[in-house]
């Protein structure tokens, strides 16, 4: 490939949005013991000068510094807490954190494009989150959303991907031609840390979930992106091959990897090795999580743990042509919403 790839994050959260976001939700969930305390979203009072500076200080500055282009902005994963309240604390929590995003891709347009927080609340009919996807697909243009498995928050108490309950939400992924990213929020059981377990327990999860069922055969378009490098898959590929095969479901290939996508927040290059030695480059896209789970700088490499792209790059499992996947055409592929918003800015 002669042309530098266009370096597309598929993974990256609003993290760093100020401070008055989190003071609110804490007056919210103060609300609960005492409704009459309950705040109004419009007392929330965010400038324009503090997002950008949220942003530039932060995400921005990193992107330049790393070399990436674009990221797709979701909410902050563990403030999402979908066990917290009922459905109407998690509707007005999500048209709130969605907006700030929205925003956000309004004022770096060439850098951020939105992916939806859905309001989910333990008990409560998936088919209630479909208005606020509605809204942040036709009114905010955002290209995905973050579908949480367990809005229990590590107590596992809905019903596998792969039932008909989810099925609201996939019929509107259908529809719209968006991915979902299968992603958890804060843990509220402590057997579970929240970014070392419950992540990773629940990307391993809703990969043995859709092994397990037939989803894609109800829904061969439908598209689940599974982050922070498909848990502990890629590393057990053999005894999933294997549990496919005492199943008698069909190849991993053709059972799953039509519908399911890795991303690369993996923090270390010989995880990046493996993920790209096992999966295949189609199934792989470019993503950091970056000012996420590790923030630290590795001591044996000197770099940021989350600079993912370095370890992309440096991997010998890929060829030009394959890192160009990686990094932008398999999220075109993936996020058709975001393909067509950048054609239309001509790239
Ligand atoms: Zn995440």
């Amino acid at each position: 490939m002669s042309k530098k790839p266009l370096i597309i994050d598929v993974h990256g959260h609003y993290t760093t949005a100020p401070a008055a976001l989190g003071a609110w939700r804490d007056l919210q969930i103060a609300s609960l013991k005492d409704p009459s305390q309950k705040p109004d979203p419009r007392s929330l009072r965010i400038s324009d000068d503090e997002l950008r500076e949220s942003i530039e200080t932060n995400q921005l500055k990193l992107m330049k510094e790393r070399g990436s282009d674009l990221t797709v902005f979701s909410p902050r994963a563990s403030f999402m807490a979908h066990h917290i309240g009922d459905f109407e604390t998690s509707s007005t929590w999500a048209a709130i954190c969605n907006e700030l995003c929205y925003r956000v891709s309004q004022l770096f347009p060439d850098h951020f494009i939105g992916a939806a927080m859905l309001p989910q609340s333990p008990g409560v009919d998936p088919a209630t989150c479909v208005a606020e996807l509605e809204r942040c697909v036709k009114d905010y243009g955002f290209v995905g959303l973050n579908l949480n498995p367990d809005p229990s928050g590590g107590h596992w108490t809905s019903p596998p991907l792969t039932d008909r309950h989810w099925y609201p939400i996939y019929e509107k992924m259908v529809e719209y031609d968006i991915p979902a990213m299968i992603h958890v929020s804060t843990s509220c059981n402590s057997c579970f840390h929240t970014t070392g377990a419950h992540y990773l327990n629940a990307d391993t999860t809703a990969f043995m979930q859709c092994l397990q069922g037939d989803l894609f055969k109800d829904f061969p378009e439908l598209k689940f992106l599974i982050p922070h490098g498909g848990g502990a898959v890629p590393y057990h590929w053999g005894r999933f091959r294997g549990l496919a095969q005492e199943m008698k479901k069909p190849l991993l290939q053709d059972h799953l990897l039509n519908n399911i996508f890795f991303d690369t927040c993996v923090y270390h290059q010989p995880g990046i090795d493996l993920l790209t030695k096992v999966i295949p480059v189609d199934n792989i896209l470019f993503a950091s999580e970056m000012i996420g789970a590790v923030r630290g700088i590795d001591p044996e490499t000197g770099h940021y743990y989350d600079d993912t792209k370095r370890y992309v790059a440096a991997t010998p499992n890929l060829s030009e042509e394959q890192r160009y996947k990686v990094f932008e055409g398999n999220a075109r592929r993936v996020f058709p919403r975001l393909d067509a918003a950048l054609k239309a800015k001509g790239l």
